[in-house]
C-alpha cells in the first residue's frame, strides 16, 4: 500500500492510506463523495481535495477505473481487469458483469483502428427495486 502511493507520486499519508484501504476489494463502485464520507469517519480532517487528487492520480496510473454509467456522479472501480457494468435505474447500484462478449467491429466500421478493448453498460431494475415496484402496484395491503 505504501509503495502503491509512492508509485503514483503521492506521499503516503494516513488519509491516503485510508482511501486505498476503503477501495481495496470494494465492489460497490463508490462515488468520490461516498469515498470521502467513509474515510472522514476515521479521519475527520481529510479534505475533499485530497480524495479527488488521490483518485485522479490512481486513475492516471491505471490503478482505478472511472465509470460514467451513473449520469448523476462518477463512480470508481478498483478492479481494473476488463469487465462490464450493470446499473439499477432504481437504486443506482452498479454491479460487475464479468462475461466475455463476442463484440466484433468489421474493418470498415472500425475505420482502421486497432481495437484494444470495450466496455458495455447495461441498465435495468434490480430484484429488490422490482419487488418494491410490485408492492406499490398492489396498494396498501402489507
Ligand atoms: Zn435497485
Ligand atoms: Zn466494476
Amino acid at each position: 500500500m505504501n509503495r502503491m502511493l509512492k508509485d503514483i507520486g503521492l506521499k503516503a499519508t494516513p488519509q491516503r492510506m485510508a482511501i486505498l484501504d476503503f477501495l481495496k476489494d470494494n465492489t460497490s463502485h463508490p462515488s468520490a463523495e461516498e469515498i470521502y464520507e467513509a474515510v472522514a469517519k476515521r479521519f475527520p480532517s481529510i479534505s475533499v481535495a485530497t480524495v479527488y487528487n488521490t483518485l485522479a492520480a490512481l486513475k492516471d496510473k491505471g490503478s482505478l477505473l472511472e465509470l460514467t454509467i451513473d449520469p448523476a456522479k462518477k463512480r470508481y472501480d478498483p478492479d481494473t481487469r476488463p469487465h462490464h457494468h450493470l446499473i439499477c435505474l432504481g437504486c443506482k447500484r452498479v454491479s460487475d458483469i464479468v462475461y466475455d462478449f463476442v463484440l466484433d467491429l468489421p474493418g470498415q466500421v472500425a475505420g482502421g483502428y486497432q481495437i484494444t478493448g470495450n466496455h458495455v453498460e447495461f441498465y435495468g431494475i434490480c430484484p429488490a427495486c422490482g419487488q418494491n415496484k410490485d408492492q406499490k402496484k398492489t396498494g396498501q395491503e402489507g
